[in-house]
């Protein structure tokens, strides 16, 4: 990435941040050379699962959509550049053009966020699509609660949207996790 377009995806990532805020992913997978334990230190919320190492999401260090451990951040962090910031590389569109799709998907991660807590389930700290599969795994109570089946319907609806996005904007399959 040359300066110029590195200078770019700087403004990009802090105006966006969602591979960090736990709208892409739930964990960033440690990989060699790098340190769990400083990364605890550091106040990451690292867990072990099988033997292997990963830090949780939404991410700890992430600041006003600013990773605020920037030169000690794990190998994956370093390595990932999603769709958008490769395009922008590759010269297949423009910052400008970028920022739209950021600011639109940002936009509906917002809704998809509102609906959630209208549909009774407060914000926790635990990643998106963690929040939305713990609450659409429980059932509505259609006599008690009526008015919540057309918000269950339209989080159903806008989620949706969302992972499609996601996937055809954001994620490189390989870096996942
Ligand atoms: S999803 Fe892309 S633009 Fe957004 S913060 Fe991550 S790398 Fe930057
Ligand atoms: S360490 Fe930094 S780059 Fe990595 S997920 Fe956290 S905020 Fe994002």
């Amino acid at each position: 990435m040359n300066a110029e377009v590195a200078a770019a995806a700087s403004r990009l990532c802090t105006a966006c941040g969602m591979c960090c805020d736990g709208t892409m992913f739930q964990i960033v997978r440690m990989q060699p050379g790098d340190s769990p334990a400083e990364l605890v230190r550091l106040g990451m919320k690292v867990r072990s699962l099988n033997g292997e190492f990963h830090m949780e999401q939404p991410c700890a260090a992430l600041v006003e959509l600013r990773c605020t451990i920037y030169d000690r951040r794990p190998s994956r962090c370093r390595l990932f550049n999603c769709q958008q910031l490769q395009r922008l590389e590759a010269g297949a569109i423009s910052e400008a053009e970028a920022a739209a799709v950021i600011a639109e998907t940002r936009g509906l991660v917002r809704q998809v966020r509102d609906l959630i807590e209208l549909g009774g389930l407060r914000e926790d700290g635990q990643a998106l699509a963690e929040r939305y599969e713990r609450l659409m795994s429980t059932p509505v109570n259609v006599t008690l609660e009526p008015e919540m089946v057309p918000v269950r319907r339209e989080l159903e609806l806008q989620m949706q949207n969302l992972r499609v996005i996601l996937n055809r904007d954001f994620r490189v399959p390989a870096a996942q996790g």
